[in-house]
């Protein structure tokens, strides 16, 4: 069995992004020589998110208004930023939106559906933070 260990490094402008990584993973897959076997991707950050959607703006718009609505961004309302911190409404948010995804991986590539792409969320930006890339087969 082969297995391929990868990083990828954000450091967003804003508080909140959503970055399309699906080439990076994609090359991660080329360069581990996987052809049959499956690719996890995880946000190694408790409020960052890694997930798989549609890459359309009014979606992407539509994701923040939502989660604005679940979790507001008001840091005196949460017993988490009593310790200090004024992140809470981004852990909520990474828990929405998930932690991970793993793809297959078919003939090399990753067998994604005709829409499907994957993407970094984070919700707690502007300092650096790590994505792990595992590759595991044949
Ligand atoms: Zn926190």
């Amino acid at each position: 069995m082969k297995s391929w260990t990868d990083y990828l490094w954000f450091q967003t402008e804003k508080r909140q992004e959503f970055i399309n990584i699906t080439d990076r993973v994609e090359e991660a897959v080329i360069k581990s020589g996987v052809k049959e076997g499956l690719c996890l991707v995880n946000a190694m950050h408790i409020t960052a998110s890694v997930f798989i959607n549609d890459d359309e703006q009014g979606l992407h718009h539509d994701f923040s208004a939502w989660l604005e609505k679940l979790a507001p961004h008001s840091p005196g309302s949460y017993q988490h930023n009593l310790t200090g911190e004024t992140n809470a409404d981004a852990h909520l948010k990474r828990t929405i939106m998930g932690r991970e995804v793993v793809v297959a991986v078919t003939g090399g590539k990753l067998d994604l559906g005709p829409w499907e792409q994957i993407f970094y969320g984070e919700f707690d930006g502007q300092r650096r933070k790590r994505v792990l890339i595992k590759i595991i087969g044949e």
